[in-house]
This record gives structure tokens, C-alpha cells and sequence, in this order.
């Protein structure tokens, strides 16, 4: 028997009923240090469940049994072998690069990356020693040019991107990345596993804000990594204990509970986002539309071969320009005017003066008309109704 499907493992990955209890969720060990029954000789470590990768419990920086339930779920839904769970995705971001670059390596980052990931290599790691270069990730011709003129520690891809929805071939790139001798990261927070697993099209290392549709209910701040190479993990192991961002066990146990129903989510994101996408790329009020479900979109193709669906995410240039795209923001009832995405609840922004804020005047600079949709899922129709009413 295989029972071993995408809402199977969900539910049941890692979530083993408590075998003191048989409580059927995770109880949240709420706890900072463990009691030893002698010295050098902590509990729980070994068996098959969370504890197989160490000695045992002794401190909960360094493992923490809640945590560990939800570092198997992750682990399970994207196909790799070990999963970490840390406090926000720029934590999980930061150990990542710091266990695999170091002074004077160079990597490849998204033309048009998440405004963080941007932060975090240009003003932290760049003074550190780590150069870097932006490259539109949906031209593996454009990646190869770039290794062949310089070599790179790794190849960071987001698809679909935040905002524009750009999309890159993970198939494609694995191959040029991996002839080139580097690592290819794969940023899957706007997809989710559920719509799309890295690691089996070719990717070293999945990155998860899991703060978005893996919590999915805007109530918890979290980030992940998830690997297949045993020493890779060992290395961001040791890296995750030595700097200490980890996930605490409640923001875990809150993670592990949005994850349960996290396909049943995908579905109507995807089903809602297709519809409003619809609906805008008809409006005359709007210029022109970023969502990879439509025809139009130029990476619909390989979306379609590579995602199970196209996700919650649509941006769209208002034809009013930047002033107007700014109104617009304020003027939705349902769609509430806020950063972050992939709750349930439907949220509206405005990147160039929100959440991309902090690329303004580089490259990667994005459109000031430009407005971003996390579509929630919320009724379809209300959804549609308080767009038309803020478009006019
Ligand atoms: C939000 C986000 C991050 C950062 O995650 P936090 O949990 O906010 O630290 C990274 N990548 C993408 C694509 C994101 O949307």
C-alpha cells in the first residue's frame, strides 16, 4: 500500500498520535531544556520519527520535538530528505547563504527577487565579501552567460516571482546550473508543494517563507529549508544551532495546523485568483495583467508543465498610472490593504511603495502602477464585485 499522497502526508507526515496519549496532534512542547538520565545521555534521540537526527533532546535551540513534527511534514511534501524550520524565511534565507557562501563567492540572484531576499544579499552580505548578480531566472541562456563570464557558489530562482509572476524553467536551469558546478535554490513560497516540488525537477535546496500559504491563516511569522544531500543538511544543522533563529515550538505547532488543509486551500486560491485574473485582463481600467494561469502570460507554458496549478498571486498595472494604483489600494472593501500574502483572507498592496520599497532605484526596481493581489478564499463572486467597485 502506498499512502503516501500530498493531503495524506499533510495530515499524517510527522504527526504521529502522541504515544503516551494518543493525542492525534502534536502536543506543543513548550519547553527550553530536557532532563538527562545521566550524563552524555539525553532521551529521544534515534528511532525513525523526528529524533533520528540526533543524540537526543537537550536544549530546544538544537531540536524540539514540535518543531521537529513539522520539519518531517516539510520534509515529506517537498520530496527532500531533512527539512529545517526557523523563525521568519529571511532567517531561513540568511543560514542558507551563510552555510554555502563566504567572503569573495559570487551568486545569481532573480532580476526581479523578492525586495528581501534583495535586503538581505545586497546590504548584509555584500559588505561580508559576497558579490552577487540579478538575472532574468525565466532565460537559462541569460544564466549560462552569466556562469560562463564568472562562476557562482549558487543560482537563487523564485517561481512564480513576487510581484511580476515571472517564471523560470527549474527543469532547464537545474542543468545549466549544475554544469556550471553550483547549487540551485529554488524560492517555492508562492507556489507551495502542493503546486509544485523543486527538488524533483532538479533543485538542491527549497526556500519557504512559510509565514504565507504553508500557515496560510496570516497568524504566524516562520521560514523553511528543505534539501535532499545528507551533508548539506548536516552543514545548515550545525549552521541553524550556531546562529539560533529557529522556528519557537507554538509558531511551529500553528504552522503544522495550516498545513493540514493546505491543498484544500491551494485549490480555491488557484480557482479564485483564475477568475479575478479574468476579470482584470478584461477591465478596461487595467493595462495589463501578471498571472501565469493566462495564455498571455509568457511562462504559461512551462507553468503549466511544471506547477499542478497556477496559484493565488495576480498583479496588474492600473492604466491610471501610479497615482491611481496608490487610490485603488485604498479603495477595496474585502481585499484589505496589507503586505505579506497567501492567507485566506484576500489582501491588496502597492510593491513599489510596500513591500519593494527597498529596491527602489536599483534593478530591480518595479512599475509604480503596479498593484499586487493576494486572492483569498473568500466567495468568488464578493471578490470580483469589490474590484469592479474600487476599479470605477
Ligand atoms: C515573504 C517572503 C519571504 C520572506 O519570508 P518572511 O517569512 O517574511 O521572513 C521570502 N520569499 C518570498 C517569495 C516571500 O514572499
Amino acid at each position: 500500500m502506498n499512502l503516501d499522497g500530498f493531503e495524506t502526508l499533510a495530515i499524517h507526515a510527522g504527526q504521529e498520535p502522541d504515544p503516551l496519549t494518543g493525542a492525534v496532534v502534536p502536543p506543543i512542547y513548550q519547553v527550553s531544556t530536557y532532563k538527562q538520565d545521566g550524563v552524555g545521555a539525553p532521551r529521544g534521540g534515534g528511532g525513525t520519527g523526528a529524533g533520528r537526527w540526533i543524540e537526543g533532546y537537550e536544549y530546544s535551540r538544537t531540536a524540539n520535538p514540535t518543531r521537529g513534527a513539522l520539519e518531517d511534514c516539510l520534509g515529506a511534501l517537498e520530496g527532500g530528505t531533512r527539512a529545517f524550520a526557523f523563525a521568519s524565511g529571511m532567517a531561513a534565507e540568511d543560514c542558507l547563504l551563510r552555510t554555502v557562501c563566504g567572503p569573495s563567492d559570487h551568486v545569481l540572484i532573480p532580476s526581479d527577487a523578492y525586495g528581501g531576499t534583495f535586503r538581505l544579499v545586497d546590504k548584509v552580505l555584500r559588505p561580508w565579501g559576497v558579490s552577487y548578480l540579478p538575472v532574468p531566472m525565466s532565460q537559462p541562456a541569460a544564466v549560462r552567460n552569466a556562469l560562463q563570464d564568472r562562476p557562482a557558489r549558487l543560482v537563487w530562482v523564485e517561481t512564480p516571482t513576487n510581484p511580476l509572476l515571472s517564471i523560470a524553467d527549474i527543469t532547464a536551469l537545474a542543468d545549466v546550473v549544475h554544469e556550471a558546478g553550483a547549487l540551485l535554490v529554488v524560492d517555492n513560497t508562492f507556489a507551495s508543494p502542493y503546486l509544485q516540488q523543486p527538488l524533483a525537477l532538479g533543485a538542491d535546496v527549497v526556500v519557504h517563507s512559510t509565514t504565507k500559504y504553508l500557515g496560510g491563516h496570516s497568524d504566524v511569522v516562520g521560514g523553511a529549508l528543505v534539501v535532499t544531500d545528507a551533508g548539506l543538511g548536516a552543514k545548515i544543522a550545525f549552521n541553524q544551532n550556531a546562529t539560533g533563529a529557529a522556528a519557537s515550538p507554538f509558531d511551529a505547532w500553528l504552522t503544522l495546523r495550516g498545513i493540514r488543509t493546505l491543498g484544500v486551500r491551494m485549490d480555491r486560491h488557484c480557482e479564485n485568483a483564475h477568475r479575478v485574473a479574468g476579470m482584470l485582463a478584461a477591465h478596461p481600467k487595467v493595462a495589463e495583467v501578471f498571472y501565469p494561469g493566462l495564455p498571455s502570460h509568457p511562462g504559461h507554458e512551462v507553468a503549466a508543465k511544471q506547477m499542478r496549478g497556477f496559484g493565488g498571486i495576480v498583479s496588474f498595472r492600473s492604466a491610471g498610472g501610479e497615482a491611481e494604483a496608490v487610490a485603488l489600494c485604498g479603495r477595496t472593501r474585502l481585499f484589505t490593504l496589507g503586505e505579506s500574502l497567501g492567507g485566506v483572507e484576500s489582501l491588496i498592496e502597492h510593491p513599489g511603495r510596500m513591500t519593494h520599497a527597498s529596491a527602489a532605484g536599483s534593478a530591480l526596481e518595479v512599475p509604480g502602477d503596479l498593484v499586487r493581489l493576494s486572492v483569498g478564499i473568500e466567495t468568488a463572486g464578493d471578490l470580483l464585485e469589490d474590484l469592479r467597485a474600487a476599479l470605477g
